[in-house]
C-alpha cells in the first residue's frame, strides 16, 4: 500500500487565518457589491501617507541604486534613524548593528519568536491580544501561554497574575503598550513593577511597541527598558512606521535588542526575504527624519474620534466600553447584549453577535473571539468621522 502523505504540514495546517483580515475582506467584498457597509475592523488609519514621504519615495524610484538589493538588515541609514528614534521614544541606546529592518512589524514579530524559542518553550501572552502572537510563537514550536485581564481590570494584567501563570518552562514575556485590541497603556509604574518581574525570573522580554506615538490626554507609553534598563540585554523591542505614519501598505517594521540575537535574527531574514523594499526603506527615512506635524494632526483626529466611539458605545444599554488611553481600537464588553434578541436573532456569543451586525445593520467589527474570550468586540476608530457618526447610527438603532 502507498503510503498516505498529508498535503499540508501539520505545523503550518495548524495556522488560524487572521481573523482580524478575514472580517476587514469580507466587509470590503460587500462594500464591493454595493452594500454600504461601514467597517471597524481594519487595523489602519484611513489617513493617505503623509506627502513628504510619498515625495521620498518617488524620488527614490528614479534613482537606480535603489533598484538593487541593500543589506538584507536594512539600510545603513534608516538603522541611524531608526536607533535615534528609539532613543527618543524608548530611551534606549543601540547600535544600528542592532537594528534589523523587517517586512512590517509582523515579520519582526515572527523572527524574535523564531530567534528565541525552542520546541516546548512557553511565552507568556497578556490576552485579549493581537491575533498573531499566538499563531508566531506555535509556528516557532513555542507553547502560548494565556494570561487574561479583561475590561474590570482595564485590560491590564498584573504581576501576581504573571507570576501564577510563570513555569520552568517559561521564557518570554510578551509585553505590548498600547494594546491591539484593547488600546489599554500601562501605567509607568506598572511597566516598571512588570519589568523588574520579568528581570528577576530571568525571563525575555518582546515589546511590541508599535503604537506607542499613538496616546491620548496626558497618557505617555513608557518603555519596558526605559522603565527597567537592566532589562536591555535579555529584551527585542519590535516597531514600525506603519500606525504612527499611515505607512500599513509600505512594509517596514524592524526589531532591535542584543547583538548576538539580533545576528541570528538577521542570519534568519537573510533566506527568507532578504531586504525590504529599497523604496519603501528610503520612504521610512523621509518618515522618522522628517517634519512630524502631520504625525501629530492624525493622533488628534484619532484623539476626537475616539471620544465619540466611546461615548456613542457606552450610550447603548448592554455595551461596557472602558476608556481606551492609545492605539485606535475600542474594545467594548457587549457581554450585556449577548442572550437578548434583536431583529429575530438571539446572539449568545460575540462571533454570533458580530454576524449580526454585518447581516442586519451592515456594520463590520471584529468578534472578541479573534483575540481571546468571547463577550467583547473590537471596533477600529480610524476610520472617517462620517462613517464613524453613521456606524454608531446603526448600531443605537439596531440596539434600541
Ligand atoms: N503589532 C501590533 C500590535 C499590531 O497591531 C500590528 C498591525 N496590526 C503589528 C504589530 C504589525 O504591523 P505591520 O506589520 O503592519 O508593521
Amino acid at each position: 500500500m502507498t503510503r498516505q502523505l498529508s498535503r499540508i504540514s501539520s505545523r503550518v495546517a495548524a495556522i488560524a487565518e487572521s481573523a482580524t483580515l478575514k472580517v476587514d475582506s469580507r466587509a470590503k467584498a460587500l462594500q464591493a457589491q454595493g452594500r454600504p457597509v461601514i467597517s471597524f475592523a481594519a487595523g489602519e488609519p484611513d489617513f493617505p501617507t503623509p506627502e513628504h514621504i510619498v515625495a521620498a519615495a518617488v524620488e527614490a524610484a528614479r534613482d537606480p541604486k535603489n533598484h538593487r538589493y541593500t543589506p538584507a538588515a536594512g539600510l545603513p541609514q534608516l538603522r541611524e534613524a531608526i536607533a535615534a528614534k528609539t532613543l527618543r521614544d524608548s530611551g534606549l541606546t543601540v547600535e544600528p548593528s542592532q537594528i534589523v529592518v523587517t517586512n512590517g512589524g509582523k515579520q519582526a514579530v515572527y523572527q524574535s519568536f523564531a530567534a528565541l524559542l525552542d520546541p516546548g518553550d512557553e511565552v507568556l501572552v497578556p490576552t485579549p491580544f493581537w491575533t498573531t502572537y499566538p499563531e508566531a510563537i506555535k509556528l516557532a514550536g513555542g507553547v502560548p501561554v494565556e494570561v487574561f485581564a479583561g475590561a474590570d481590570q482595564g485590560y491590564l494584567v498584573t504581576v501576581e497574575q504573571l507570576e501564577a501563570a510563570r513555569t520552568p518552562r517559561t521564557k518570554v514575556l510578551l509585553f505590548v503598550s498600547p494594546s491591539n485590541p484593547t488600546g489599554a497603556v500601562y501605567p509607568p509604574e506598572r511597566v516598571e513593577a512588570v519589568g523588574r518581574w520579568a528581570l528577576e525570573n530571568g525571563l525575555w522580554v518582546i515589546s511590541d511597541e508599535i503604537y506607542q506615538n499613538l496616546t491620548y490626554g496626558d497618557v505617555r507609553a513608557r518603555s519596558i527598558v526605559d522603565a527597567v534598563p537592566e532589562l536591555a540585554d535579555r529584551a527585542i523591542l519590535v516597531n514600525g512606521v506603519a500606525k504612527t505614519y499611515a505607512m500599513t501598505g509600505w512594509r517596514v517594521g524592524w526589531m532591535l535588542g542584543p547583538a548576538d540575537v539580533m545576528k541570528a535574527a538577521a542570519n534568519l531574514q537573510s533566506h527568507l526575504s532578504s531586504n525590504v523594499s529599497n523604496v519603501s526603506q528610503r520612504a521610512a527615512i523621509a518618515a522618522l527624519t522628517g517634519p512630524q506635524d502631520a504625525v501629530e494632526a492624525m493622533r488628534r483626529a484619532f484623539e476626537r474620534r475616539r471620544t465619540v466611539i466611546v461615548d456613542g458605545l457606552n450610550g447603548i444599554d448592554g455595551i461596557d466600553c472602558p476608556t481606551p488611553d492609545g492605539a485606535f481600537y475600542a474594545y467594548p464588553d457587549v457581554s450585556g447584549l449577548l442572550g437578548r434578541t434583536w431583529r429575530g436573532h438571539t446572539p449568545t456569543t460575540s462571533l454570533e453577535l458580530a454576524e449580526l451586525l454585518l447581516d442586519e445593520a451592515e456594520v463590520a467589527a471584529v468578534p472578541g473571539e479573534a483575540f481571546g474570550p468571547s463577550g467583547y468586540l473590537r471596533l477600529s476608530y480610524a476610520l472617517g468621522d462620517e462613517a464613524l457618526a453613521e456606524g454608531i447610527t446603526r448600531l443605537r438603532r439596531l440596539f434600541a
